[in-house]
């Protein structure tokens, strides 16, 4: 090319102007020449300028390409691009923007009003104000809003942009940024948040239908349960006895069912919340191992509880909840055992990962000599409705919930359940649970047996060792005897060797000399008294019959709690000298209720008021009724009553709001407490916080047993002769 234009250039004597590439040493460069040609001496002359413009050059195929290329993204994607012009209020609104709204090319105004009037109505005040936000601020912004179609609905975009250039006095002359249409996402977003309330609203749905199954189940099991009890201490033939009974029965079956029922939907639905208190875990175990001490033994077997050394006295958790656990766990070994014993385990091991400070891991292992499960079976036990093998379960009873409830418990005190098994020898749940060390005392004071002399006798290898580790505790010193033979002989060296036993345990049913024998031997053979404990279990009358003929005036009936234990020990060995009575386990007798209270009680249902003035009548209470709130309300306006029983739900008014009502009352006019104990169906916790809130004193939950009820009016209604009755009775 610069041949033929200098060649051009030179005939017609024309400026020369050139650009091209010339290359110099291994580079090219781009150069560009300015020429004119001058007459010298008939010579024609060319001055001129060459510029190497490569880096010109470069630069401006730089931006070609990049023109080129923010060109292809704007067809290439749907979101739109826009340039404020802030001080001017232009806008250049990209294709896509202009697409997005529905318009065609060219139709939207170039102005910053135009997306301004496109604003959905509702939102443009928030909008704008957030924009000139974002305009004082130096970083990326990102804004949600609807804006109007050419077909006048609206779309959901987000705006994401920046201020990019500011003037001098810091003041922002351009933003930039970009739109994405959002109205899918918004979509799915509306849709997931509408089923979220669907749920919770279905979950809420769910769990007023079991507070309101288990009050409508509850109800008529409260006139069952009650009247089986009243019947039960009447006067019946042998026969009709037996049929009590097994209305009794299937009707604590049903309240266990529909009670299990109730946890389990409650720990799904997330509404389980545990308590953190300092217990006692081996009174506790030892409360467990008496409530099913009954039931194994009408199998002819032994509950054998252990607590190893180590395991701290207090701890804190929800003892309740762990009572469950194990009421659970015992009930299933009883159940699955024919022969045997069961033996349930307390030790502490070291935490399974970094131990936190104050916390202590306790391994409990409930063993039973039972029928097994199957391995193919064993994980799914856990299973809500899941049994081993149902045939079997069908001769045995339950409903597979048990150990779904104790599997979520357990995960929800942090710890974890495990079982092993083998089928026809027995199994053996292994619960691992952490728990924080109690600063608070919450046992009894251990009673020093330094230096006294111990013996131990029973035939049960397990009793023995639990009998040991609990005296040793208390530092005396221990020795063992498994048959009577061995005990005498042991008795009558010790009595040679000038050192006789401070105190004997001794185990009543034992093969060939039975208890009672032994201390019959020992006194034919002309030797002192000895203080002597005895141990009994079944045929309790018997039993105590025969302590007291023998003069024996300390003896404990077996599944021993440690309590009572060191209470009789104490007194055997007069180590608390002011209470040498015969320690005989108190027995509780329902507490009889102080004459002429005078009791309303508000229920709807006709058999529960039926019931409840059936278990005062021998109280001399005075019981007034009202079936609903509103007539309540009138009567405690008449009558002066030293205790309200009041059922929470009941047409008209339920129990709250007539408990509500009449606070407000007593506060406007002065009135003295009234006190109010709310009946309840409902068996879910926040149930007690609610009539807390209503201003009831108590919650009592139905079924009620007449022995509750009385403990309740002992320790709630108003002593008679507290206000001046006639005072209130002339109101
Ligand atoms: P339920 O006892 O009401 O049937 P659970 O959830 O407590 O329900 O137990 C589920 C199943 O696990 C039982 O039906 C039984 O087959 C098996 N099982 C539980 N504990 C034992 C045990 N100690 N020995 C043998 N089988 C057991």
């Amino acid at each position: 090319g610069f041949v033929q234009d200098i060649a051009q250039a030179n005939t017609l004597l024309g400026h020369f102007s050139w650009t091209g590439r010339i290359r110099r040493g291994n580079e090219i460069r781009w150069i560009h020449i300015e020429s004119s040609p001058t007459m010298e001496d008939d010579a024609i002359v060319w001055n001129g300028v060459q510029s190497d413009i490569t880096d010109r050059r470069q630069a401006e195929e730089s931006l070609r390409l990049s023109e080129r290329r923010f060109q292809l993204v704007m067809e290439a994607t749907h979101d739109g691009i826009w340039d404020w012009n802030i001080a001017s209020g232009h806008v250049y609104y990209s294709p896509g923007y202009v697409a997005m709204l529905e318009y065609e090319q060219g139709e939207l105004p170039a102005h910053v009003s135009t997306w301004i009037n496109g604003l959905h109505p509702d939102e443009r005040e928030r909008v704008v104000t957030e924009a000139e936000k974002c305009l004082r601020d130096p970083g990326h912004y990102q804004l949600e809003f609807r804006m109007r179609t050419k077909a006048e609905d609206y779309r959901w975009i987000v705006s994401r942009g920046k201020v990019v250039e500011w003037n001098a006095e810091g003041t922002p002359v351009r933003a930039l940024g970009t739109h994405v249409d959002i109205t899918d996402r918004k979509a799915i977003e509306v849709a997931l948040q509408q089923a979220k309330e669907a749920a919770e609203a279905a979950n809420r749905a769910k769990s007023d239908f079991l507070a309101n199954m288990s009050h409508e189940i509850r109800t008529p099991m409260n006139a069952i349960l009650g009247m089986a009890d009243l019947l039960w201490e009447s006067e019946l033939q042998p026969e009709q006895r037996e049929f009590v009974q097994v209305f009794r029965a299937a009707g604590e079956n049903l309240l266990g069912i529909i009670n299990d029922v109730l946890d389990l939907s409650k720990i799904e639905a997330g509404q389980l919340t545990l308590e953190t208190i300092p217990f006692d875990l081996a009174g506790e175990l030892e409360v467990v191992c008496d409530i099913m001490a009954m039931r194994a033994r009408s199998k002819g077997l032994q509950i054998v509880c252990h607590i190893a050394p180590g395991v701290p006295d207090g701890i804190e958790g929800d003892p309740t909840r762990l009572r469950q656990v194990f009421l659970n766990l015992l009930s299933n070994a009883i159940k699955f055992t024919e022969t045997g014993g069961i033996r349930i385990e307390a030790a502490c091991q070291a935490a399974p990962s970094s131990p936190a400070p104050g916390l202590v891991w306790i391994t409990f292992r409930v063993e039973d000599t039972g029928i097994g499960i199957p391995e193919d079976r064993l994980a799914l036990i856990f299973e809500s409705f899941v049994q081993a093998d149902t045939s079997i379960s069908r001769r045995f009873g339950g409903t597979g919930l048990g150990l779904a409830i104790v599997k979520r418990l357990v995960e929800k005190m942090g710890g974890r359940v495990d079982v092993e098994s083998q089928p026809g020898r027995g199994t053996v749940f292994i619960l691992t649970i952490p728990f924080a060390v109690s600063q608070q005392a919450v046992t009894t004071t251990l009673p020093d047996l330094s230096g006294r002399r111990v013996l131990v006798v029973d035939d049960t290898d397990a009793n023995r060792l639990l009998f040991r580790e609990h005296l040793e505790r208390m530092h005396a010193l221990v020795e063992e005897a498994a048959n009577g033979f061995v005990a005498l002989e042991k008795m009558e060296h010790a009595l040679a060797t000038d050192k006789p036993y401070h105190l004997i345990l001794l185990d009543v049913r034992m093969p060939e000399m039975d208890g009672f024998r032994l201390v019959e031997c020992w006194r034919a053979a002309g030797h002192a008294v000895l203080p002597i404990m005895m141990l009994t279990s079944e045929h309790r009358e018997r039993h105590v019959e025969r302590c007291d003929e023998l003069g024996l005036r300390h003896y404990l009936i077996k599944p021993i709690r440690r309590d009572d234990l060191i209470r009789t020990i104490q007194r055997a060995l007069s180590l608390n000298p002011r209470e040498d009575a015969p320690t005989h386990r108190n027995i509780p007798e329902a507490p009889m209720v102080a004459r002429c209270r005078r009791i309303l009680l508000v229920d709807d249902s006709e058999d529960n008021r039926l019931l409840i003035k059936t278990y005062l009548k021998g109280e001399t209470c005075e019981v007034h009724t009202a079936e609903d709130g509103k007539v309540a309300l009138e009567q405690m306006r008449l009558h002066a009553f030293d205790l309200v029983l009041m059922d929470v739900q009941m047409p008209t008014m339920d129990g709250y709001t007539a408990t509500r009502a009449w606070r407000r009352i007593e506060k406007q006019e002065g009135l003295p407490h009234l006190p109010v104990v709310a009946l309840t169906a409902y068996a879910l916790r926040e149930n007690v916080a609610q009539s807390q809130e209503a201003g009831c004193d108590a919650h009592i939950t139905k079924p009620i047993k007449k022995k509750t009820l009385l403990e309740i009016i002992e320790r709630y209604a108003r002593p008679p002769g507290m206000i001046s009755l006639a005072q209130r009775e002339s109101r």
